[in-house]
């Protein structure tokens, strides 16, 4: 299995360390993270600093590309491990053609070797937060959510995969707060936009395990229809923000992946992705 939404102090928005998110990718089973800090110039807040990308680098020198640990078992000394380390970010995509320019310029001197596009605002208004949400039905709030990705797309020509497609239900006040591509029949144009838009492109989307907190896992019928699209791989990702996250339902996914048909998830080096069947 692997990890490619991971998140660590270098982001605006979490503390954790480096060490203790491999260490628990490695108690895990993780063979393979992707740290994605983020490079979000799409906040209304304005106080989210973009990742420092060059001292993450330096930080993660001193592990050499992997990470191995060995752990005091009853039975002995067991070697986790290893764990193959990316260097990845996860930018934010908007309508606003200053944000595409800053987002290139700010990852122009870095080597990463995997881009996650994803959309946090509908015109500057943070979906994470209830006020986005307020007067509207949960069709009314996921629509705009999801055209306005598809608009985003065909100038980031440059990730790897869009990011959480449902990331809108994430903290939705709705008693059902579930993404489907059933909502109603603007929903599932709007994915069939997307997903004919990633696949035209080459690129992927992630299943992100995050948007369900605690919820029972959704998706099924949304992956069918990226399947249906065309979609060929995906990336997996918990979007940990802390050690306890990470890896997090993973297993769910990979289930739904493999219900929907559909064959391959991708790692990623320096940009480009190797397909591996899932199983
Ligand atoms: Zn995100
Ligand atoms: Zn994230």
């Amino acid at each position: 299995m692997i990890d490619y939404h991971v998140h660590t102090k270098y982001s605006g928005d979490s503390s954790a360390e480096i060490g203790g998110q491999l260490a628990a990718a490695a108690a895990r089973g993780i063979a393979d993270i992707c740290f994605t800090d983020h490079v979000d110039f799409d906040n209304p807040g304005g106080n989210f600093e973009p990742a420092d990308l060059a001292a993450r680098h330096e930080e993660l020198k001193k592990y050499g590309g992997t990470y191995s640990v060995a752990l005091k078992t009853a039975g002995g000394l067991v070697t986790r491990g290893p764990v193959i380390i990316r260097e990845g970010a996860e930018i934010s995509m908007a309508r606003d053609p200053f944000c595409l320019k800053k987002t290139l310029a700010y990852l122009a001197p870095h080597e990463l070797d995997f881009i996650i596009g994803s959309v946090h605002c509908v015109d500057r208004n943070d979906v994470y937060y209830p006020e986005y949400h307020a007067g509207k039905t949960k069709a009314e709030a996921y629509l705009p959510y999801l055209e306005t990705i598809a608009d985003c797309l065909p100038k980031y020509d440059f990730i790897s995969v869009l990011g959480h497609y449902d990331f809108v239900a994430k903290c939705a006040p709705y008693e059902d707060r579930s993404m489907s591509a059933d909502l109603s029949p603007a929903i599932r144009d709007a994915f069939e936009r997307i997903f004919k838009t990633v696949v035209s492109m080459g690129k992927g989307i992630e299943i992100n395990t995050a948007a369900w907190r605690s919820a029972p896992h959704w998706g099924l019928d949304v992956l069918s229809l990226y399947r249906r699209c065309g979609g060929e791989f995906i990336t997996f990702g918990s979007d940990a923000h802390r050690d306890s996250a990470v890896a997090n339902r993973l297993d769910e996914a990979r289930e739904l992946a493999l219900e929907a048909g559909i064959p391959y998830y991708a790692t990623f080096e320096r940009m480009k992705p190797t397909l591996h069947r899932i199983k």
